[in-house]
This record gives structure tokens, C-alpha cells and sequence, in this order.
């Protein structure tokens, strides 16, 4: 087993480990789990090294919440924690200071803790700019004093917020979500060399493009289009015949980013974090990862619309399907 590696999450000085536990899977957002494995994820996960749980009340409508704090029970101080507020369900958004300030103390208490490492404003791209900066980031700095969260973050899709909000306001970390993979490298292009001159803490998620680059493939509700999983899945096969596996490429292509401080991906089995965890301080195979960068090049860093039309960025394109699926996959 390779041991875990561990980077300092830009000014926030904490030393996290490179592979961060997504828990929104803890959720049934991918579908339903088994909950005793999902004890067992989060177990064997601490006991290898990880050290960076996140998760939000949107997760399976606070059931990914409620479970993470069952399954971290005794374990809070070998961790670091972070969840967020303003967003609770698909089209469900509130960015005010009382909703931020009632949203803490619930995520607080079914995550049995008494504070969160960082706290994040999830998905700034659903709120108007001013509401973030005029009262959602002095919320945040508020919670701060009180002493209940020690770091303050920001998530989205589009970049283009992200960096413009990174680039005015006091914040300490940055949470992207599939625009570093495989198939989408435009992080790069956009947000990474503000987040570098300002010595933010960069967090990639979603390095498995949720889903679509595993042999699994995407859920139902995914937005991206069609012709992105069918060359996915093209890539998969490769992939195999190279005795590798597409998830093992793609987990080892978001590892080796230097400016990323943590790749956190979504995980409930016990199979998924022990080979995520052996892939740290492996090399992807160049050759096969320039034959899979040309299959991907017809229909690489294609990104959809996601937010208030202000907030997107150039060139994105319509979403496949509005997400609504999710819900459902939650029941199943
Ligand atoms: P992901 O790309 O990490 O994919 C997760 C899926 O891949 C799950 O179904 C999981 O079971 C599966 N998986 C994990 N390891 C695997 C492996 N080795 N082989 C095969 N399958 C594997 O997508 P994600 O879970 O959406 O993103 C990671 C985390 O980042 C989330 O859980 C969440 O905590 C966070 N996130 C935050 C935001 C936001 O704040 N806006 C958005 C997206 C994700």
C-alpha cells in the first residue's frame, strides 16, 4: 500500500491528505448504499491516511449529513470536517446571513461536532454577486469569530465566479467540481493561476466526472451530453486492454495537478477508497494517457450552463438534463 501523501491547503497552513473523502455518495446521490459499508468506506479511509471528510446538506437532502456524523463518531479529531450552506435542493438556494446562520448550527449538530474546519458557500454561481459579497462571505467571516468554522470556502461549476470572487474577496479555499479531468482541463485556463497568485487552497473535485469515467458510467441525471459517454466508454475499453481501468487513469491524471491541494472524490465502498488510496504516488502511463487525451479531443472541455446566466461561463452549452433524475436515483 502506497502511503498517503500529504500537501498544505494553501493559507490555511492545514496539512491534507491528496485524496479527500466526497461523502455525497454517503447520500445515495449515485443511488442507494448499504450504510454498514459506507461505516466501513469512512473507517478504512481514516485508517489509511485520508484526513479531509466533505459533504453538505444538499447530499441526499441532509441524509449524507446524518450518516457522515454517525460514521465519524469518536473519530472528529483525526479529521478535518467541512460542509456547506445555501444550497439544500436541486432548484432549493438561500445565500442570506439567517439561512447560513440557522444552516450551521443544523449541519453542526447532525454531524455531532461542535465546528467545521472549513465552511463553504455552496455553489455561488446560483446567488447574485452582491448577495456573496455583500452578505454571504461577512456571514461566513462571522462564524468565523464565533469560533464555530476556521476557514472559509467557496464551491461552483463555472469558473468564471469563482476567480472573479477569488480574486476581490478574503476567502481561503476554492472547491471546483469536473473541470479537471480527463475530459475537461479548463480549470487551468481559467481559475488556477488566480487561486495560485492568492495562495488559495484549491480543492478538484469530482475527478471521476461523476461518474462518466468509471466503467460504471454516468447516472441518469448527469448534464453533460451523450457523446461524452460514449467516448468514455470507448476510453474504458482501452483502458482494459491495457490492463488498467479508466477510474485508475483519471484518478492518477487530477494526482498529479501541482497546484491542487485535494482531490476529493465521491466514495461509500471499501473497494473504491483502497484503490483510489494504492493510486497516490503512482504515474499515469504517458502512452496510454496521450492516446486517451486524443480520444477524448472531439468532445474535450465541453461544459454546460449551471446558475444564473450572469455567472456562465463563455461557451457553455445547454445542460443534458436539468437534474431532476437525481431524486429519484436518491429513492432507488
Ligand atoms: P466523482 O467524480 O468523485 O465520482 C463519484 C462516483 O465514482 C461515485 O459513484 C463513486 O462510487 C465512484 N467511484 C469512486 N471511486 C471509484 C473507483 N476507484 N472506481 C470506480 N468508481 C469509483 O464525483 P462526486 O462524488 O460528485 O465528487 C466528489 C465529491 O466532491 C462529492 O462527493 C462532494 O463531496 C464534492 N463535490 C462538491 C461539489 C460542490 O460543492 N458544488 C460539487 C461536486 C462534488
Amino acid at each position: 500500500m502506497a502511503d498517503m501523501i500529504y500537501k498544505t491547503l494553501g493559507k490555511t497552513g492545514l496539512r491534507v491528505s491528496v485524496i479527500g473523502f466526497g461523502a455525497s455518495p454517503l447520500g445515495s446521490e449515485f443511488g442507494t448504499i448499504d450504510p454498514a459499508e459506507g461505516q466501513r468506506a469512512v473507517d478504512y479511509a481514516i485508517d489509511n491516511g485520508i484526513n479531509y471528510f466533505d459533504v453538505a446538506p444538499y447530499y441526499g437532502r441532509t441524509l449524507a449529513e446524518t450518516r457522515l456524523g454517525q460514521f465519524l463518531e469518536g473519530k472528529r479529531d483525526k479529521i478535518f470536517l467541512t460542509s456547506k450552506a445555501c444550497r439544500y435542493d436541486i432548484l432549493d438556494f438561500d445565500y442570506s446571513e439567517e439561512r447560513i446562520m440557522r444552516s450551521v448550527e443544523q449541519s453542526l449538530q447532525r454531524l455531532r461536532t461542535d465546528y467545521f474546519d472549513i465552511y463553504q458557500i455552496h455553489d455561488v454561481e446560483y446567488a447574485k454577486r452582491e448577495q456573496i459579497i455583500n452578505e454571504s462571505i461577512p456571514a461566513m467571516h462571522k462564524l468565523k469569530k464565533q469560533g464555530k468554522v476556521r476557514f472559509v470556502g467557496i464551491t461552483g461549476y463555472p469558473l468564471t465566479p469563482l476567480k472573479e470572487i477569488s480574486q476581490t474577496e478574503d476567502i481561503d479555499t476554492v472547491l471546483t467540481y469536473c473541470r479537471y479531468n480527463l475530459a475537461d482541463t479548463t480549470m487551468d485556463d481559467i481559475l488556477t493561476p488566480v487561486i495560485r497568485s492568492r495562495n488559495i487552497g484549491l480543492i478538484n473535485a469530482s475527478p471521476l466526472h461523476m461518474r462518466v469515467l468509471t466503467e460504471k458510467g454516468a447516472p441518469e441525471w448527469h448534464p453533460a451530453p451523450e457523446k461524452l459517454f460514449k467516448a468514455a466508454a470507448e476510453v474504458a475499453e482501452l483502458c482494459r486492454a491495457h490492463g488498467t481501468t479508466i477510474s485508475d487513469l483519471a484518478m492518477q491524471f487530477a494526482l498529479a495537478h501541482k497546484d491542487v491541494s485535494i482531490t476529493l472524490v465521491g466514495m461509500s465502498k471499501v473497494r473504491h477508497v483502497e484503490t483510489n488510496i494504492k493510486l497516490v504516488g503512482t504515474e499515469p502511463d504517458k502512452e496510454l494517457l496521450a492516446k486517451v487525451h486524443q480520444m477524448f479531443k472531439p468532445v474535450s472541455n465541453i461544459y454546460w450552463k449551471e446558475g444564473l446566466p450572469e455567472n456562465d461561463d463563455p461557451g457553455a452549452i445547454d445542460k443534458r438534463t436539468l437534474g431532476l433524475e437525481r431524486n429519484e436515483e436518491m429513492k432507488q
